[in-house]
């Protein structure tokens, strides 16, 4: 790294540190509203106040949607956009620093997939970096954008708010997650429709007069044993699964007059997702045309892939390595081992056998060694594929219009998993306040190299229209659905 640069460097990680205790409270108190989808007022109201108070200028209302915002600070230069998410899980409530199981109010909301760390540790990010750019004064330049994206889980905030043209305009895109684990994000991501089919029959007395009723339960089982035999006959890396919404009713002596079914439907490719989808569409209709019930087909929301972008991804891993392995005190390492020594048997194995698959490079006994740790603070290596991780995020989306990076950052102890109670627990501790510092500071430097090194920018964007190929984003979600 040149001097000039790792001064810079020094400079910005050191302003991300002097204010890391204003960005750690406010992901406390993210983590204690616990909003979810796309009604977040104290979440995204904690960080826009933060945001002003830093000198940004925030534009609430983002692509229609009350609690999406994008927070702007400087002019001219790359325009590097930073995406924060502040979303809550239903059904997780948890009591903080427990290693058991215990709800802090029954059925309420909890932070099971550590967004309220996620949304500050890119506060972290811009802030830093605004602050290092106002020292700089016209040396350096740069646009910041921070885009306040509401429901990443299973509403595709972001999807929406790529439609409406939020992102446009943007040259780098970077992004994190709290993971168990250290690394840069170097798979794509399945793409995903998520639909409802609403049969609507006629009710009748099930014994006295069924010869009246038009089934929509029975309309709902035949789509389903419909789709189950498609399953043959789709491609293997596709994802198809459903919920009853609405099985008609409890009374078994009525012919149910409604009922709902929520598909999710995943492929590698967004254009792989609509055949599935217009196929499964076909057997709604089939099931309709048999029971002598209607189908409606309502839009919840929709995905599409990851797109990878190496160049940018190397720039992130670079910095990574610059800032080195996360270091745990020995009090931390208790806490962790707290949820770990809970683990069922055989965690550990299994973990082992991820990193093994993840990373063929790294030797058995070496990746059993780092599965027994409680904590992962020691950086895994690059990698990169074009193979979809199983799994879907509306950060696709965005990773449409600007090349973007993401990495992983050790939050949480080794073996728990996103959207467990153990994550909320573990979402106010120490460990969790220096991940989203760090992760703070790998954005941060990773933009300001984009910043310093126009080449970065035209490779990643060169990168960028060659992974797309000829092909344009097209947001599968329909113009007249509004997020609900
Ligand atoms: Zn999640
Ligand atoms: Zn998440």
């Amino acid at each position: 790294m040149a001097g000039r640069t790792a001064d810079a460097k020094r400079e910005l990680a050191g302003l991300i540190d002097a204010k890391a205790e204003k960005f750690t409270r406010v992901s406390d108190d993210i983590w204690g509203y616990a909003e979810t989808r796309f009604d977040l007022p104290k979440s995204a109201g904690a960080l826009i106040s933060a945001l002003e108070s830093e000198g940004f200028q925030v534009q609430r209302g983002a692509a229609g949607m009350e609690h999406a915002f994008v927070a702007t600070y400087g002019e001219g230069g790359p325009v590097i956009g930073f995406l924060a998410e502040y979303d809550a899980l239903s059904n997780l409530s948890q009591v903080s620093g427990s290693t058991e199981k215990k709800p802090l109010e029954a059925g309420g909301n909890g932070h099971g997939c550590g967004h309220n760390a996620l949304g500050t540790g890119v506060l972290a990010a811009a802030v830093g970096l605004k602050d290092f750019l106002a020292k700089e004064g016209r040396n350096r330049r740069a646009t910041i954008k921070f885009f306040g994206c509401p429901a990443e889980e299973s509403g595709s905030g972001k999807a929406f708010m790529a439609r409406d043209g939020v992102f446009a305009g943007t040259d780098v895109m970077l992004t994190w997650h709290p993971w168990s684990e250290t690394r840069i994000w170097g798979t794509s991501s399945l793409a995903n429709y998520q639909v409802y089919f609403h049969f609507k029959g006629t009710s009748a007395h099930a014994a006295a007069a069924p010869e009246l009723g038009r089934s929509a339960l029975d309309a709902a089982e035949l789509m389903s044993v419909g789709v189950n035999y498609l399953r043959e006959h789709i491609i293997q890396d596709a994802r198809v699964h459903y919920a009853y919404t609405n099985a008609g009713g409890e009374s078994p002596n009525v012919v149910q007059p409604s009922a709902s079914v929520l598909y999710f439907i995943r492929a590698p490719k967004s254009n792989q997702v609509r055949e599935i989808f217009e196929r499964v569409t076909d057997i709604a209709k089939g099931a309709a045309l048999m029971t002598g019930t209607a189908i409606e087909v309502e839009w919840d929301s929709a995905c599409s892939e990851y797109i990878v972008n190496d160049t940018l991804a190397r720039v992130m891993y670079e910095n990574m390595m610059e800032l080195g392995d996360l270091e745990y005190t020995a009090s931390e390492m208790d806490c962790a081992r707290g949820y770990t020594d809970a683990l069922p048997d055989g965690t550990a194995d299994g973990v082992a056998r991820i990193i093994k698959r993840s990373f063929p490079d790294i030797d058995p006994d070496k990746a059993r060694a780092m599965a027994s740790e409680p904590m992962q603070g020691e950086l895994f290596p690059y990698a990169m594929s074009d193979e979809a991780m199983k799994g879907s995020t509306d950060v696709g989306d965005a990773s449409w219009i600007a090349p973007t990076a993401q990495t992983l950052v050790t939050c949480f102890p080794t073996g728990t998993s996103a959207h467990s109670w153990q994550w909320v627990a573990a979402g106010k501790s120490s460990i969790v306040h220096k991940g989203l510092i760090y992760a703070g500071k790998i954005m941060a430097m990773t933009a300001l190299d984009a910043i310093d090194n126009p080449d970065i920018v035209a490779n990643a964007k060169q990168e960028h229209i060659n992974r797309l190929n000829g092909e344009i984003y097209n947001c599968a979600i329909p113009k007249d659905v509004v997020p609900f």
